[in-house]
């Protein structure tokens, strides 16, 4: 085992190749754009759009292992590599975590509370799903949706407009009860080739324009709660037949229960605080489980603040490299657009 291939030139796929490096992995990135941020730190890169079979093939052949960094992956691409190679995840995670009405199933099957649900295909099924649900809902469409893209959110009955199917593009979507949480949390957990579990502590995350702002730990969570995220976690990955790391997300409710909301098969923005935090970061966590090491238990060294750096964030890296016991992560992004992900910071409380 000495080569893995990574699905995906972004920062995750950046900050996998780094941790894949300390433990003398040679990694190579598939991406269509290149000079990615991802191949800017790994061995090569297939320059190659992610169903091409030509592209797929190279890597497949010039690797031991293939992981992703999105789950936006087609699942043909995962399912013909996987004929030659191990895939970890498994290709089915992808399935599952790309349609939320998918998704939403699933999490159900395994025990876990999610908001109740209403998958919509036009605008009669919007009208009858939200007089069902008061008229207050989450609108989103059930695929390609991230960082708050694509959804819609339903106050009341009043909120309806005649065109609201139509105005998120006419697809299919999925309408969510709208779930009045106290907090959000997430938790980032692994699953090793032989089945051993092991989870990162709980982190709070406060999302600014739907994008996640700062990631807090430890959370304000009961120990009860917190030991439910756990066990969620576990049944999940169980159930998937997982390797590697995912992020499972969770309303929590006034009276502390969870409201499980979705699921990445993949590293997680919530979980780079792990990288100051703990002394095995979720990147090396997830090299490990796909590569057969063993995984690390998770612990937690140090309470922190992860922080992201969005768009013109960028300009206070003096400012957050003058604070001491504070990491600053970049991307290797030359232009700072408004709402791009440039580069995290953790610092230690
Ligand atoms: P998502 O793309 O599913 O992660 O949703 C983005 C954000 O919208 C979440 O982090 C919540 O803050 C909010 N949100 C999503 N679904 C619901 C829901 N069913 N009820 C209330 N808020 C929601």
């Amino acid at each position: 085992m000495r080569t893995i291939g990574i699905i995906g030139g972004g920062q995750l796929g950046r900050m996998l190749a780094m941790a894949a490096a300390r433990l003398n992995f040679r990694t190579i990135i598939l991406e269509p754009q290149s000079d990615c941020p991802a191949a800017q730190v790994a061995n090569d890169q297939v320059v190659a759009a992610y169903d091409d079979e030509a592209g797929l093939a190279a890597l497949a052949q010039a690797c031991d292992v293939i992981t992703y960094e999105f789950e936006n992956v087609p699942v043909s691409a995962a399912e013909f590599l996987a004929r030659s190679k191990p895939v970890y995840p498994p290709p089915k995670a992808l399935e599952v975590a790309q349609d939320r009405v998918t998704e939403k199933r699933f999490i159900q099957d395994c025990g876990i509370e999610t908001a109740r649900f209403h998958a919509i295909d036009d605008q009669a099924g919007l009208e009858a799903a939200l007089t069902d649900f008061g008229g207050r809902g989450v609108l989103k469409t059930r695929r390609l949706g991230y960082d708050g893209k694509g959804q819609k959110v339903f106050r009341g009955p009043q909120d309806l407009p005649a065109g609201a199917f139509n105005e998120l593009g006419g697809v299919p979507m999925i309408l969510e009860s709208f779930i009045a949480f106290e907090r959000e949390v997430s938790i980032i957990a692994a699953r090793a080739i032989d089945g051993t579990v092991s989870c990162f502590d709980p982190a709070e995350n406060i999302h600014r324009n739907g994008i996640l702002h700062t990631s807090t730990v430890p959370a304000a969570l009961g120990a009860h709660t917190a030991e439910t995220a756990r066990r969620a976690a576990k049944a999940l990955l169980d159930a998937l037949g997982y390797v590697g790391v995912i992020g499972v997300e969770f309303f929590v409710l006034p009276d502390g229960s969870l409201v499980a909301n979705e699921i990445a098969p993949r590293v997680h923005n919530s979980g780079h605080w792990t990288e100051a935090a703990c002394v095995v970061s979720q990147f090396e966590q997830h090299i490990r489980a796909i590569t057969g090491l063993p995984l690390s238990n998770g612990a937690r060294h140090s309470d922190c603040v992860m922080q992201n750096l969005i768009g013109d964030d960028i300009n206070d890296v003096p400012a957050w490299l003058a604070r001491p016991h504070a990491l600053v992560h970049l991307y290797g992004k030359t232009e700072a657009r408004p709402g791009r992900k440039m580069g995290h910071v953790t610092w230690l409380a």
